[in-house]
């Protein structure tokens, strides 16, 4: 009988230590691509910023919405304060009026274990992914884990066998016209796939908030770094939104965290204690922390 790899652990075993945050996957090619397919540098410097600033204005103002629109257009309304207002109703939660815009990406090289993940979300965001039943993939291709490339050799190498045999089976199975979309069924997590993401802003700040996260998963984060990165190239100030969800909060709120092992943000436990600590001493000091003064 083959030996289980890796070997089960024990009950009595101790888990693994928390050392610190993950390496970052960014470090490593992994061979995928998330290309910004649209908008343009263009289009978001003439349209997005001025239609961003219209949906947020038009709730404070008396002028019709394509008033504020042709003046912000124009360039009759200073830049700064355009960006102004927008960062003040996104870092109040007024989603609305960020999902007017969206960008479209071209998703390449990723593993059916990440896509996985990315479709499901729901809200703001729509996906088409190649089909493993319409395409023959011929020369299928496969993501390879950091910890199962740097691993020892023999167990390595027993890795790819296993999953090259899958895609020579798979390979078999075709010829043997089993159609591929039962013969796709041999196919291994780590096959590659392909995809087209369009998100509205709002939706892609929720997801980076959870996928640039220590937490998430080294190949989706590797991901959602690569689409900080396009949205930077197109517009600096709408990327500098896209970041883990702890930067707006201003504490990390994930409970496998609570070692703070990862130090971007104190854990949401300890903010709460220094409050704690915090409203005792106020009240041996005779002040009361809760008692707002009105
Ligand atoms: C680190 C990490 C670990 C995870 N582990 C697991 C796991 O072990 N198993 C697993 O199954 N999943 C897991 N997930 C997936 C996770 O549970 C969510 O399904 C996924 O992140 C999608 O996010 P979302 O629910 O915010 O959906 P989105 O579609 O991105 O929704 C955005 C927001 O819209 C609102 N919304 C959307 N749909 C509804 C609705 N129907 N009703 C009310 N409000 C709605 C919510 O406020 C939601 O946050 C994990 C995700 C992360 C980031």
């Amino acid at each position: 009988m083959p030996t289980r790899y890796p070997p089960r652990m024990a009950a009595s075993q101790p888990m693994h230590e928390k050392s610190g945050i993950p390496r970052n996957p960014g470090r490593h090619d992994l061979g995928m691509k998330a290309t910004l397919l649209f908008p343009s540098r263009e289009i978001v410097e003439r349209f997005y910023v001025p239609l961003i600033y219209t949906a947020c204005r038009t709730c404070y103002s008396e002028l019709e919405p394509a008033e504020i629109f042709r003046r912000a257009e124009a360039g009759q309304i200073d830049r700064a304060k355009m960006q102004k207002l927008i960062s003040g109703v996104i870092e109040s939660g007024h989603g609305s009026t960020i999902e007017h815009v969206v960008f479209t990406f071209g998703i390449s090289g990723v593993s059916r274990t990440l896509s996985h993940q990315l479709v499901r979300h729901r809200a703001g965001v729509a996906f088409d992914q190649q089909s493993q039943r319409y395409v023959k993939f011929t020369g299928a291709a496969t993501m390879l884990p950091a910890t199962l490339a740097e691993a020892d050799p023999e167990l390595r190498a027993r890795y790819e066998a296993q999953v090259d045999g899958a895609l020579d089976l798979y390979g078999e199975l075709l010829a043997a016209g089993i159609p591929g979309e039962d013969a796709r069924f041999v196919f291994p997590n780590a096959t590659r796939t392909n995809l087209v993401m369009t998100a509205n802003l709002r939706a892609l700040i929720h997801m980076s908030g959870l996928r640039l996260c220590t937490m998430a998963q080294w190949e989706i984060r590797r991901l959602f770094q690569l689409i900080r990165h396009e949205v930077f190239a197109v517009s600096p100030f709408l990327g500098s939104f896209l970041a883990p969800k702890c930067v707006p909060l201003g504490y990390c709120d994930e409970m496998g965290n609570r070692d703070e092992h990862c130090p971007i943000r104190p854990h949401r436990d300890s903010v709460l204690g220094a409050w704690a600590e915090k409203a005792k001493a106020a009240r041996a000091g005779g002040r009361d922390l809760t008692v707002v003064d009105g």
